[in-house]
């Protein structure tokens, strides 16, 4: 549906009572009690439901969601549980076993070795939880060259010495070419994000090949939403959908950048009219962020991604340079407990800051970090509001945020994350979501469920 569309009785913020809400060419043209309706309009009963913005994730990875759906996920699962799924796995489009999940400290030290053992017939890559590492065994080296001492010479120029032992680190963009993979379709993608009400998503992936396969995708038509891409070779685009955001830069914990070299790189975005998103999960990372910032200078927009581990000095840091932080309930819900047991004891009390982010004046918004975090943004306001993890401890009681103000934040602008929320109303897009109660009601118990409609540029996408 593209056309036209009315929904009666819905509830709509700054308006007593219900109201109707007439949606033309894609835009918001009249809200008020008791319109009249037209011939060819969709008539939608709202029956006092909410009738919101649709929401925003201001910061998730859509061609790894896409992928993860034709992979073996092993978070949670124990050594020996990882060593029969890999070795009973069913293989991929691609004749791969694709497995994600893999964590050093659940699963003990993984190499080609280890996986030859369990499966030695298929070729299977494993992916470390952080991204960073695959791990493949000895058939599929073959597969991708490596059947020939020369062919083993060309990985180890093309990924580095640990190629031998199976280990290849931070080498995507190579694998995905040496794979010769199709990209994944985004459809499944788009469909579960409409189904979440979800309208706007910015792609937080730094490589430019994931960037691509995304620009690909909305402009085929297989995602609805508007997005937002922050890889740094993405370029002002020709779709009304696509945008170019602030330009992703991942400060790594384990291997901290060289401070002129990171200055370099936020030097490099702002001079062509882009923010940066700095990925900072430590202390060090995000105070050597706040220095490089300080160092290029600082521009509107630029935000900090994650922010896991603030105290209030920090906070104050960042809300006196105007820097934006977007979080992600979720993971604290997901992972809270693993946080508490791997960090410095002193840092405890400085996890996945919310609420003390916002007293100190910073803007926050959270998102899913999907494929890694929940990505439904009800189940993120649910983890933001009780940051309760799964053996049932509240990480940082003090750092629970109010539904309303999370909401707040997954309504804020694509290009202003913790802004103001957007609005229904005349003039503005219909970019919308259709909720089965009033706000209030569905504020106390957030669910997925309560969706009942999300429309984008007017055109019904889900309900
Ligand atoms: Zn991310």
């Amino acid at each position: 549906m593209s056309g036209d569309a009315l929904l009666r009785d819905v509830s709509v913020r700054g308006w007593p009572g219900l109201v109707d809400c007439r949606v033309r060419g894609g835009v918001v043209v009249e809200v008020g009690p008791r319109l009249r309706a037209g011939g060819e309009e969709l008539v939608v009963r709202g029956e006092g439901g909410a009738l919101l913005p649709g929401l925003a994730d201001h910061h998730l990875h859509l061609a790894a969601m896409a992928a993860l759906e034709s992979s073996v996920d092993v978070s949670g699962v124990a050594r020996e549980g990882l060593s029969r799924l890999i070795a009973r796995a069913v293989p991929g489009e691609d004749g791969w076993v694709r497995v994600v999940g893999y964590d050093e400290v659940a699963h003990g030290e993984l190499d080609r070795d280890a996986l030859d053992v369990w499966n030695p017939v298929l070729p299977v890559r494993v992916q470390h939880r952080s991204g960073a590492l695959w791990v493949v065994n000895s058939t599929g080296l073959r597969r991708l060259g490596g059947d020939t001492p020369d062919g083993m010479a060309r990985l180890r120029v093309a990924t580095g010495d640990d190629i031998g032992r199976g280990l290849v680190w931070r080498a995507d963009a190579w694998l995905r070419e040496a794979l010769g993979a199709r990209p994944p379709s985004l459809r499944a993608v788009g469909a579960r994000l409409a189904r979440l009400g979800v309208t706007h998503v910015a792609d937080a992936t730094p490589d430019a090949g994931a960037g691509e396969v995304v620009a690909e995708a909305v402009r085929r038509g297989e995602l609805p939403q508007h997005v937002l891409l922050m890889a740094a070779e993405s370029t002002a685009s020709d779709h009304p959908r696509l945008s170019v955001g602030p330009v992703k830069l991942v400060v790594a914990d384990h291997e901290l950048p060289e401070f002129g070299a990171l200055v370099l790189r936020i030097r490099r975005a702002h001079a062509v009219g882009r923010p940066v998103a700095v990925h900072c999960v430590t202390r060090v990372a995000l105070a050597l962020t706040l220095a490089a910032l300080d160092e290029a200078g600082g521009m509107r927009g630029d935000r900090v991604e994650h922010c896991a581990v603030a105290d209030a000095a920090l906070a104050g840091e960042l809300a006196a340079r105007g820097i934006t932080v977007v979080t992600q309930p979720t993971l604290v819900a997901r992972r809270g407990d693993d946080y508490w047991a791997r960090v410095a004891p002193e840092d405890r009390g400085d996890l996945w800051p919310y609420a003390g982010l916002l007293r100190a004046g910073v803007r926050v918004a959270a998102s899913s970090d999907a494929p890694y975090g929940d990505p439904d943004p009800w189940a993120g306001l649910r983890a933001a509001v009780e940051r309760r993890t799964i053996s049932g401890r509240v990480l940082g009681p003090d750092e629970r945020v109010a539904a309303a103000t999370v909401l707040d934040g997954l309504l804020s602008a694509l290009h202003d994350p913790g802004g103001p929320p957007r609005q229904v109303a005349p003039g503005l897009p219909a970019d919308l979501v259709l909720l089965d109660r009033p706000l209030g009601e569905a504020l106390r118990a957030p669910d997925a469920g309560q969706v009942r409609a999300t429309l984008i540029a007017g055109r019904v996408v889900h309900g």
